[in-house]
């Protein structure tokens, strides 16, 4: 018997001692970000696929894995054939599986703290289009089978975000907070996201890898105060001055229950509560409290994602770091730096400069790294063994970023390793056309995201060319890498606002051959006196030049990437002094087309 088929035969035997006939198993954890703990990977655990999004449902005789498009190889590869079958959604779906499966009539459990209260009444009606019933329970199978072997969490480390670099107070943005909250008639609010709540208290974290954030929730009463719920033991020492500031009204519990006892909660309140994000088990607690609940999206996700002034300069200021690290790693390639190295040995490189610089704290993600066709998986992840040498005569397209102590970055550059053929450079410089558009665009207040990707896409498809994911997604302050609400894509619905970070990232991929992606950060301007706002492009790095055909770009094109590389070499050259060797391959990299 292989290992995973002995871990589901005690699964299985776990799921029917607590009176079930099923489990379903999410990749969530209960604060629900795109990233989660080594020791939260249940998933991974019981399955061994490890992407970023699925779920599994295990039946006595029977057992499934779901994730969307970009995963349907991967579950495949990476989960035990005669235990998994693997299916990919939208066109798969749970109901139906259930049904074919025989689920009717069977009790279907799921772990509360693991689902929102949105997921829960999603798979609620699943399970009820199948026969069967689902059943809320608290103690988790999968947790009582994983002993031996499960990760430890590591020490938290929370610290303070300087008011400098945060650009607010604490007792600011509960002002404004405040004010939302009169606005909309609601006299408290549950925070149930984690970046938010970092955000608002101005704290960051180690709790997770590559996002630097503490796991944390928080209530905001506007007669009470704000109560944060968290680690008190490593929170407390950090948040000394706030916990003794009566004028702020904050207070910080072990984590345990959702309402305090003491804050006169009851009837007549009205508070706000996010079904997207609010775990399950969270919801009866304070249905119980005799409040009026209001479903609302967070309200602190908008003040966050619009950057102040000081976040806008942290920002800026990260990016002039980052860009010189990547004109060490560019200048390394070019001189055959990665020749007859791993993918995987090139991430490590670029991650040890990163490291090396002054005020670096984690990666904002995996690095992509993908040589010839891996550079067309989309989201690739070299794994040391399983990984290409660095191709000749190819592109290699490495997508990284970084959290430093007063901004986030995101960037992917494309390179020829050797020399590009003409349709390399045809497709380059249709994605270039694209990022310009993005760069360049001018809009009315209003413009939503979905707008904006049309332009970026419009000299794609003149050619006949598109790329299958969003041109941009909003980016966090030392927080996520990836953040809503707005985001450039064609779900984009969100108006876009001043002080937005959000990437521009258009790509063009071919199959089994090589990959294409331009990446930079951009903020959205204020707008002018005719009321039009557009894109400040924050990275520093120059793009490609070998692999531009400058006969297909049109004169305000050529403008602006020669403006663009007389920038980049006016902001990075003073942070390379002294480094002869990659200031010489920055000027030629910048030289005007
Ligand atoms: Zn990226
Ligand atoms: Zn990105």
């Amino acid at each position: 018997m292989t290992a995973t088929a002995a871990r589901m035969q005690s699964l299985r035997a776990a799921i029917k001692n607590a009176g079930l006939d099923g489990w379903y198993v999410g990749r969530e954890d209960m604060f629900q970000g795109e990233e989660v703990p080594p020791s939260e990977e249940r998933l991974a655990f019981i399955s061994g696929f490890t992407g970023s999004a699925g779920y599994g449902v295990i039946l006595d005789d029977a057992a499934a894995l779901f994730s969307d498009g970009r995963y349907t190889l991967q579950m495949a590869n990476q989960s035990d054939p005669a235990v998994w079958s693997t299916h990919t959604l939208p066109e798969a779906s749970l109901a139906s599986w259930l049904t074919e499966a025989g689920a009717d009539g069977k009790r279907i459990g799921v772990d509360p703290s693991l689902v929102t209260v949105a997921g829960y009444k999603r798979l609620e009606k699943a399970c009820r289009q199948a026969g069967a019933t689902l059943l809320a329970q608290s103690e988790n199978p999968i947790d009582a089978v994983w002993g031996i072997g499960r990760p430890q969490r590591g020490a938290a480390r929370p610290f303070r975000m300087p008011d400098r670099v945060a650009g607010q107070t604490m007792a600011e943005k509960l002002a404004v907070l405040d004010k939302k909250l009169a606005d909309s008639g609601a006299d408290a609010v549950v925070i149930s996201r984690v970046d938010a709540v970092n955000w608002l208290v101005n704290i960051r974290g180690n709790d997770l890898a590559n996002t630097p954030v503490n796991l944390v929730f928080a209530l905001y009463h506007r007669e009470n105060g704000l109560l944060i719920l968290g680690d008190v033991a490593s929170l407390a020492p950090v948040m000394e001055g706030d916990l003794a500031n009566e004028a702020a009204i904050v207070a910080l519990e072990q984590f345990d229950a959702l309402i305090d006892p003491r804050a006169g909660y009851g009837e007549g309140a009205v508070i706000q509560f996010e079904p997207a994000s609010l775990p399950q088990a969270l919801y009866a607690p304070l249905a119980a409290c005799g409040a009026k609940l209001v479903e609302a999206a967070c309200p602190v996700t908008v003040m966050k994602a619009q950057k102040n002034s000081a976040e806008c300069a942290g920002t800026r200021r990260a990016h002039i770091e980052d860009g010189a690290v990547m004109v060490r790693f560019l200048h390394w390639l070019s001189v055959g730096g990665g020749n007859g190295m791993a993918e995987s040995d090139i991430a490590a490189h670029l991650l040890s400069l990163r490291k090396a610089s002054p005020h670096f704290i984690a990666s904002s993600f995996d690095t992509i790294c993908g040589s010839g066709p891996n550079g067309a998986i989309v989201h690739y992840r070299a794994i040391a063994g399983q990984d290409s040498v660095l191709q000749t005569d190819s592109l290699l397209l490495v997508d990284s970023g970084a959290h430093y102590n007063d901004g986030t970055t995101d960037i992917t550059r494309t390179v020829a390793i050797g020399t590009p053929d003409a349709q390399m450079r045809r497709a380059f410089t249709a994605v270039l056309r694209a990022h310009i558009a993005v760069a360049l665009a001018r809009f009315p207040a209003g413009t939503t995201g979905q707008q904006i990707d049309s332009l970026a896409r419009a000299p794609m498809w003149s050619l006949g060319l598109d790329y299958a994911h969003g041109t941009g997604h909003g980016v966090g302050h030392v927080l996520q890498v990836h953040e809503g609400p707005a985001s450039i894509s064609k779900r984009g619905t969100e108006a876009l606002l001043p002080g937005m970070l959000l990437s521009n990232e258009p790509g063009c991929y071919q199959a089994g051959a090589w990959g294409i992606r331009t990446e930079t950060l951009v903020i959205v301007t204020a707008p002018d006196d005719k009321g039009f706002s557009g894109f400040e492009t924050v990275t520093l790095c120059p793009i490609d030049r070998n692999l531009i055909d400058v006969d297909l770009l049109l004169p305000t094109e050529r403008d602006w990437l020669n403006a663009y590389h007389a920038e980049v070499m006016e902001k990075l050259a003073p942070e390379l002094a002294g480094e002869t060797v990659c200031l010489d391959w920055l000027t030629a990299a910048c030289a005007p087309v």
